[in-house]
């Protein structure tokens, strides 16, 4: 069997926010299989704000395939204990088809081998996102960084995002008040009337600072930062004594050129004298991935995957996807993202 692969190559560094001339389309004839390969094809990739601010900020990561978290389907095995039909969450990138071993790995991480995705848990496509990196760090961020209490409020950022949707509804389950800041009345829309927050801000309408003092009243004790630039600086002047700051990412600043850099939130609250959380306070405030890497031994994580699970099959927590089929899609999907126009988690669907 002749198959053609198709997979995206970065050509460039985007110099701001990505174009599509900073990718290209390589067109190939897979490689007959040697002893222990099997050929995936991909059904899932999500697309993800750290390939902006990481892959393809590198300069060496020009000429390479994007990276990216992936759910494929096993269509030829010549690999002891992989089955053609099988699903493979790996991290293939951008590209139709791939050729893997057993001992492939997930972000090039010894920690995590590929494994096979378990259906009875949710739907292929959640083991990128609510059941995967994005569950997981909302998971991370809210319970285990900035231990969340009943009673208090949390303000989350890319409320309608892939993170911050499922920050909002944490909150929530734990007795907290959920207030997120949103990019237009349709996403705030659906974190109140779909997600059950208490309160969410349309950052575009041009009176944050105002309308987030109004829709947290007591003021902040959590501020979940997905965003950081003006939506971090209509956040400082409400933050209460006690708050603690998860700094999750700050998208507003991926796509900047080297004239426009601002002060990273870390730098920023370090400058008010307010309280960073985190292991990792250098870059972010936090990374999923010491939480996901440490899984195979690390019973909060098996916590995070069978809490996340058992609240999707309650009805207490919901998500949308933001889906794009097709390998054309992933250059307009991902700089659509990185400009707001996703409406939750960001993915690109392989049909047959
Ligand atoms: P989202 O699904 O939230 O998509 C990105 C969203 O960011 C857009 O839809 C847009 O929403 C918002 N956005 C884009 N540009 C701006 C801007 N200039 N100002 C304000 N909002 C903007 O993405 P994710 O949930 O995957 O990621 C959210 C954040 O979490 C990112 O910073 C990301 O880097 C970080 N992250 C960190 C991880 C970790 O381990 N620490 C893991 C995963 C994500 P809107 O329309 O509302 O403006």
């Amino acid at each position: 069997m002749t198959v053609t692969n198709r997979r995206i190559v970065l050509t460039s560094v985007p110099a701001g926010v990505p174009t599509a001339d900073d990718f290209e389309v390589v067109t190939e004839t897979m490689p007959a299989l040697a002893d222990g390969q099997m050929l995936l094809r991909t059904r899932w990739l999500t697309l993800d704000p750290y390939m902006r601010s990481g892959f393809m900020a590198n300069p060496d990561s020009v000429g390479s395939t994007v990276i990216g978290g992936t759910v494929s389907e096993v269509i030829e095995s010549r690999c002891t204990g992989w089955s053609e039909g099988d699903f493979v969450v790996g991290y293939c990138g951008w590209q139709a088809y791939s050729v893997a071993t057993a001992d492939d790995l997930q972000w090039n991480s010894a920690d995590m081998p590929i494994q096979k995705w378990d259906g009875n848990l949710g739907p292929a496509s959640t083991a990128l996102g609510i059941l995967g990196m994005t569950g997981y760090t909302a998971y991370e961020g809210l319970l285990n960084v900035a231990n969340v209490k009943a009673g208090e409020t949390v303000v989350v950022s890319a409320a309608s995002g892939a993170v911050g949707q499922v920050v909002g509804q944490l909150a929530k389950i734990k007795g907290a008040r959920a207030v997120g800041i949103a990019g237009g009345p349709a996403k705030c829309a659906f974190c109140t009337d779909e997600l059950g927050f208490d309160a969410c801000v349309d950052y575009k309408a041009g009176n944050l600072p105002a309308d987030l003092a109004a829709a947290a009243p007591d003021g902040v004790d959590i501020y979940f930062e997905n965003v950081g630039g003006d939506v971090l600086e209509a956040v400082i002047p409400l933050l209460n004594e006690g708050c603690r700051v998860p700094i999750c990412g700050y998208i507003s600043h991926y796509n900047l050129t080297e004239g426009e850099r601002r002060p990273t939130p870390l730098q920023r609250l370090k400058a008010e004298g307010l309280p960073v959380l985190g292991k990792d306070g250098s870059t972010q405030g936090f990374s999923f991935f010491a939480f996901m890497r440490l899984s195979a031994s690390h019973p909060e994580a098996e916590d995070a995957l069978t809490d996340l699970s058992n609240w999707i099959k309650s009805g207490k927590l919901k998500y949308r996807e933001s889906v794009s089929d097709g390998i054309d899609a992933c250059v307009p999907a991902f700089i659509g993202m990185m400009n707001g126009e996703n409406f939750g988690k960001t993915m690109i669907r392989f049909d047959d």
